[in-house]
């Protein structure tokens, strides 16, 4: 185990002071150092008067440690008339000044215990640090009490009404701007996701659920067999880099240190109330570097307010899915929160300031360069070049039997062949080939394969994580083709149905690393999916996400399937003296994989001798081809500078940008300020943006993530390579 010399400072988020405060402070349950005094020992409060608290008060009382004003529901004899009096005694044992108003009934016994109790119709004057109200519904005016009773708080004083009616308390919460904290019997259980579409979809697994707003976010609720369960989707990460702290938000100095501060301020309030009321929370973000960073700061924000805490990961959502989370859960993993730190301090130190730079030489504010995006426009430059360097005809010929030969060839072939005027089919043989299925998606391969539908990468990303979301497919970001066994027993389940058993192969596909292959969660094609979306049993999808779906089944599914054996006549032709070979599929043996997928057989039988030319066409092309974007993202993952999360993005600001046009089929070419943003970068800084270093880079982050390698001295490393000019944003 290596010493840990790194911390997380986080802006604004004392749950004290609303100050700054390290992370390590937050995971041992403790406020800023100003603030000793914490922590929520619920049994002083009840034990005063010989009590062994319920869990329901336990809650109640965990709140008002807290020190937030909240409202407490429940039935007659549930106990909320015993809680206002502990949480009456507790303050007034610290010197804080209390009232209490409760019913007429009440008062006397109050006073008894030393409690200054006044029935609701005879407020005294004067302030006080917590004013509790015990059942509201004895004030029949709402609006003559409001003003009283808030006119008597204390600035930064506590509020705690109780009710047991829910018209009076509803009407009461509202005028108060109170939140309400509402007895249910059994446990509750809080899980924290990043979007509210995932949370919808969780909240539908285990019965009707509703919804509820909480400091101004929505959480869905439903009872499930592990609890009452709140749904709470922080809306993606909730802290950002605070850029005017240290380096760019970093510093080396005792270690590493990383500021960031609150992005929605909203989410930290409406984690406090929720982990105050829950008795677990689960941790469920997605199971990468990105959602492990949002996975520990959820932890440090609730740690303080709730010691049960737990992280749970999963790669598909579905109700199979999240019970077996839930019934297992695991650790939150520090080696995947340094990868991560290291992504965000590594942009902040050389993406940022290199950018800056280019906006002020280029006077463009929008422009960006990045140790990923810069070596990647680096590739797009000379493949243009290559391609308007060397060109060639590409020949399409139409022969007299109607088939099409299409070929690239040496300048002159067109000229010669139209002289000839037919070409010569030198050799014809036929072989038997055995054709195994590829294997089922990953991220760069699906990219691909929607490109060349005319999807770009932004989109697929979007509809991929929309597929996800509603419990269609695995997760998507991943760089897997492992099948798991329940995959495995998806596809067979499929084929049976379709009474194609005979063709089922169980493959595993086995790659490196925890994640599985992008596949359906469900043994339903396309169109059974659309039929189950038109009778309202499955979330509507759109034309588009269903066309996805369908690359994404028909693939696995063919993963999943035999060999097929087809039979193929080759033939060789000799063209204008260029010699052009051409494989032809005549007939299929096995149909194995081939009866999901597609394989168009060939009508055209060719023998030895001449065939007639009755068209030709010829356009000049560069020998090599053009880049696509699908081309950019197989490279990046070839060569190791990219990852899952970042192939679309990269070939998407590339565009953005204007450093590249699409042209053609898709063809990317070279714009004028591409090239010259690239020359000056590699230029003045050719170390940092260089495609090895960018390679290193990813490997160490790799090393990162399997607790290889201590994250201080990597980015001791990296800070040894940014330039002193650097650090101010310009020369
Ligand atoms: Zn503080």
């Amino acid at each position: 185990m290596m010493a840990d010399k790194q911390e997380i400072v986080y802006l604004d988020s004392c749950p004290a002071c609303g100050g700054e405060v390290t992370a390590s402070r937050l995971l041992s349950g403790l406020p800023c150092e100003r603030h000793e005094k914490w922590g929520f020992e619920v049994s002083p409060l009840f034990g005063r008067m010989s009590l062994t608290p319920r869990p329901q008060q336990e809650r109640w009382a965990r709140f008002y440690l807290s020190g937030f004003s909240f409202a407490m529901v429940g039935p007659d004899g549930c106990g909320k008339s015993t809680a206002c009096i502990a949480f009456c005694l507790h303050s007034l044992s610290l010197g804080r000044r209390v009232l209490l108003l409760c019913p007429k009934g009440e008062v006397e016994k109050a006073e008894k215990l030393g409690i200054p109790a006044y029935p609701p119709t005879e407020l005294p004057e004067g302030k006080a640090d917590l004013l509790v109200v015990d059942e509201v519904k004895e004030f029949r005016k709402v609006e003559e009490v409001r003003s009283a009773v808030l006119e008597r708080l204390a600035e930064g004083g506590q509020l705690i009404l109780s009710s047991s009616e829910t018209l009076a308390r509803k009407k009461w919460f509202k005028k108060m701007g109170l939140e309400e904290s509402p007895a249910v019997e059994g446990k509750r259980v809080l899980m924290v996701v990043e979007s509210p579409t995932k949370a919808r979809t969780i909240s539908g697994f285990f019965g009707r659920a509703s919804t509820r707003r909480v400091k101004g976010t929505s959480v869905f609720e439903t009872p499930s067999p592990f609890g009452h369960l709140s749904l709470l989707a922080t809306g993606g990460h909730f802290y950002e880099l605070a850029l005017e702290r240290g380096t760019y938000g970093a510093a080396l100095e005792d270690g590493f240190k990383v500021y960031f501060k609150p992005l929605r301020p909203q989410v930290l309030e409406a984690l406090r109330v929720l982990s105050l009321e829950a008795d677990e929370v689960y941790v469920a973000t997605d199971p990468d570097a990105e959602g492990e960073k949002i996975a520990w700061d959820v932890r440090a924000v609730v740690s303080p307010f709730n010691r049960n805490l737990h992280r749970i990961t999963y790669h598909e959502v579905t109700k199979r899915a999240i019970t077996e989370a839930l019934s297992n859960p695991g650790d939150f993993n520090r080696n995947l929160l340094h990868a991560q730190l290291l992504r965000k301090v590594e942009d902040a130190w050389i993406g940022l300031p290199l950018s800056t730079e280019i906006q002020r030489v280029f006077g463009i504010k929008v422009l960006s360069a990045g140790r990923v995006q810069t070596p990647v426009l680096g590739w797009v430059i000379e493949r243009g070049n290559l391609n308007k360097k060397e060109r060639v005809e590409l020949i399409n010929l139409t022969l007299s039997n109607g088939f099409k030969l299409v070929f690239k060839a040496p300048k002159g072939t067109f000229d010669k062949i139209r002289e000839e005027g037919e070409v010569k089919v030198a050799e014809v043989s036929e072989e038997v080939r055995e054709l195994n299925p590829p294997p089922p998606h990953h991220t760069s391969s699906l990219l691909m394969q929607a490109s060349g539908f005319g999807i770009p990468p932004e989109e697929l990303m979007r509809i991929a994580q929309d597929l996800f979301e509603r419990g269609f497919i695995t997760y998507h970001r991943t760089d897997a083709t492992t099948v798991s066994a329940v995959g495995m027993h998806l596809a067979k389940q499929y084929l049976e149905k379709k009474g194609l058993s005979e063709l089922s192969k169980s493959r595993p596909w086995t790659s490196e690393g925890a994640h599985e292959c992008i596949r359906p969660t469900r043994d339903l094609d396309a169109g059974e999916v659309e039929a189950g979306i038109q009778e309202g049993k499955l979330p509507p999808l759109t034309r588009r996400h269903l066309f996805v779906y369908g690359l994404i089944f028909n693939r696995f599914l063919a993963s999943q399937m035999k060999p097929a054996k087809v039979r193929y006549q080759r033939v060789r032709f000799l063209a204008g003296g260029q010699e052009v070979e051409v494989s032809l599929p005549i007939e299929v043996l096995e149909r194995g994989f081939l009866e999901v997928s597609q394989l168009a057989l060939s009508d055209f039988r060719f023998e030895p001798g001449t065939v007639g030319v009755s068209g030709a066409e010829k356009r000049m092309v560069g020998k090599e081809p053009l880049y696509t974007e699908g081309d950019l993202i197989r490279l990046m993952r070839e060569r190791g500078i990219g990852r899952p999360s970042t192939y679309a993005p990269t070939v998407q600001k590339l565009r953005e940008k204007r450093y590249v046009l699409r042209v053609g089929k898709g063809g990317l070419v070279p714009t004028k300020l591409g090239r010259e943003v690239y020359q000056y970068l590699t230029e003045r800084y050719p170390h940092l943006i260089s495609e090895e270093r960018t390679r290193i880079l990813y490997q160490k982050m790799d090393e990162l993530e399997r607790g290889r390698a201590a994250v201080e001295e990597v980015v001791e490393e990296l800070r040894r390579e940014v330039p002193l000019d650097l650090e101010g944003g310009r020369k």
